[in-house]
């Protein structure tokens, strides 16, 4: 498939960054960098992905997308110290490069300006999202439907297991409307946040395969983001990712 009569989809390539896996990855997360990879290899599209571990340095003109998931309080403290070694790499590619960012749970914690854990200090983030955490006195942990708008399919589903009270400050925008389950604080209704290309929620499962329309929408700004167009995704047989999907959509646990 020829795009501005310029490449074909195998001239493509994604490079994708996979943030401190040695810290932050459970629930399953890792899933998420599977998604990503798989639905691009489906399409003839090249991808690699670099893990940037403990004590690494970013290189923020190589990748186009960064993927850091959750972890729990111990994890994000060394996560905070490692993050602030790389923040001025990280906002550059976020806010000079447009790269897509994506964090979940505890990552999605350290993007913004602070997690307040029930015991000792207050853990920097980076402020990239303008939001920030304290530690809550119960942990919400189901199924979450919220609704977006920039999708065609209005929704997404994940599994949320979470004790922080994430607080969007004036102007930050939020990924989803809760529907079903607690999102950010299990009281103003919103879920995630968004600021430009960044992308960050509590939802585990991993979120990107029961969201398909969700993982090509980052595939996308990500090849915009590389190439300089919009380049358009082959169509793929997604009735087992929308059966997922449908399948949670509404649910409770
Ligand atoms: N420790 C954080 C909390 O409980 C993040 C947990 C996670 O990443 N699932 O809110």
């Amino acid at each position: 498939m020829r795009f501005n009569n310029i490449m074909e989809n195998s001239e493509l390539k994604i490079s994708i960054c996979h943030l401190y896996p040695d810290l932050l990855n459970i629930y399953g997360d890792m899933g998420n960098i599977s998604a990503l990879v798989n639905r691009l290899r489906w399409r003839d599209i090249d991808v690699e992905v670099v893990e940037v571990k403990s004590g690494g340095r970013v290189n923020y003109k190589k990748h186009d997308i960064y993927f850091i998931g959750g972890g729990q309080d111990q994890q994000q403290i060394m996560a905070s110290i490692e993050l602030q070694k790389n923040k001025d790499a990280i906002f550059k590619a976020a806010e000079d490069n447009n790269a897509v960012f994506l964090a979940i749970c505890g990552g999605f914690q350290l993007l913004g300006h602070y997690y307040q854990p029930h015991q000792g200090n207050k853990l920097s983030g980076i402020g990239l999202l303008d939001a920030y955490t304290v530690a809550g006195t119960t942990r919400f942990i189901g199924n979450v439907t919220g609704k977006v708008n920039f999708l065609r399919q209005k929704t997404i589903v994940g599994f949320e297991n979470h004790s922080g009270l994430t607080y969007l400050n004036p102007g930050c925008e939020p990924l989803m409307k809760v529907k079903i389950g607690n999102g950010n604080n299990g009281k103003d209704k919103t879920e995630g946040a968004r600021h430009k290309n960044v992308f960050g929620t509590y939802l585990h499962g991993p979120v990107l395969p029961k969201n398909p329309e969700f993982c090509d929408y980052l595939l996308s700004l990500a090849l915009r983001k590389r190439y300089n167009c919009d380049i358009p995704l082959l169509k793929l047989n997604d009735d087992i990712e929308t059966f997922a999907h449908r399948d949670r959509v509404g649910a409770r646990y």
